[in-house]
């Protein structure tokens, strides 16, 4: 049989990232002409870890590109868990921030859970807050954390029904798997939560109408995963180094990615070979510019709803 090959739709989060920053942008605006506020977001990094710095500096550029104001705190890499309390208390009692993050990692010694659980939950826009993890296994009001509220937006924006279809999700962690699988379940969908215990893997993912994998593997997913014309979210940023490797996993778009490998010594990659499920499901993230920048644009998000909050405005 002639069969054409099938190519998978690239689900575009860097343009629907863009769609978020422009309406938080037009509210922000507003929002500063009629109360005459400019809501503010504080990143919190302690220590020297580069990729950290990296993620910060674009998320306070972005701030500023949608008319939020930004701190970024720098704290030295020997800060205790004490002199970061007390910093976080400073940003809980200032009237003028809405929105605290404390970028994770933070350093060994220091006591990340009490870290978190100190923010106000009304300024923890990471959603990471205990708080805020059970208004959301509620299905109540408090803020969602970003990477999954990213993949929800993209989701609908792009026409991709939820509602009574099988999500499985690789990955179970608290930043990623568990916030989607209460969201996903919100909007109605069955959910399969897999991880590094589940027997038969594929047996199960490939049931999945949609399938979500964030686990931080190179090529964990195959074509013999995906259900064909299912939707693959691939939340994995892997650094991929080998230019072998790189022709295997990207097939025909190889080219790029071998070139980014000799000039920088790395191309970005998830969890999913894409030249293999790009051939079976319907739809696929691109890595880099699928679920990356949504993260992003949902902190920007949750920074604008923070502020009206706090100030009675929705
Ligand atoms: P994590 O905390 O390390 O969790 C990884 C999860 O994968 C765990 O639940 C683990 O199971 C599971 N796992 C490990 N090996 C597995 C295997 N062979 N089969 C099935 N499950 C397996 O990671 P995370 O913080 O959620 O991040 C996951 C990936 O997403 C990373 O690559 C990260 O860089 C990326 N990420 C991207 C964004 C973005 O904005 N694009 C945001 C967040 C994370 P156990 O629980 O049993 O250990």
């Amino acid at each position: 049989m002639n069969e054409e090959k099938r190519r998978a739709r690239i689900l575009d989060g860097a343009r629907v990232a863009e769609e978020i920053r422009r309406e938080v942008a037009v509210e922000a605006a507003r929002l500063k002409d009629v109360q005459g506020y400019v809501p503010c977001l504080v990143a919190v990094r302690v220590g020297n870890d580069p990729a950290s710095a990296v993620y910060v500096r674009n998320k306070v550029r972005t701030s500023e590109t949608v008319g939020l104001r930004s701190e970024h705190h720098e704290l030295p890499e020997e800060t205790t868990t004490e002199e970061l309390l007390a910093e976080v208390g400073t940003l809980n009692a200032r009237d003028d921030v809405d929105g605290i993050l404390v970028q994770l990692p933070l350093p060994r010694g220091v006591d990340e859970a009490r870290v978190i659980e100190a923010i106000d939950p009304a300024k923890d826009v990471d959603g990471f807050h205990p708080v805020n993890v059970g208004r959301l296994t509620l299905g109540r009001t408090g803020f969602a954390p970003c990477t999954p509220a990213g993949i929800i937006e993209l989701l609908t924006r792009e026409g991709i029904q939820i509602s009574g279809r099988h999500a499985c999700i690789i990955g179970r962690s608290h930043i990623v798997g568990r916030p989607l699988a209460q969201l996903l379940l919100q909007h109605d969908a069955t959910v399969t939560i897999c991880h590094s215990r589940t027997h038969e893997l594929a047996s199960l993912t490939r049931q999945a109408d949609i399938l979500v994998v964030a686990v931080g593997r190179i090529g964990l997913i195959r074509a013999e995963h995906v259900k064909p014309g299912a939707t693959v979210i691939d939340v994995g940023m892997n650094k991929l180094t080998d230019a072998v490797e790189a022709r295997e996993l990207f097939g025909e778009n190889a080219a790029a990615r071998i070139e980014a490998i000799s000039k920088r010594g790395f191309t970005l990659i998830g969890d999913v070979s894409p030249a293999e499920v790009a051939g079976v499901a319907g739809s696929l993230t691109p890595v880099p510019g699928g679920v990356g920048p949504l993260t992003v644009a949902m902190l920007m998000r949750n920074t604008l709803t923070a502020a009206r909050r706090r100030r009675g405005l929705s």
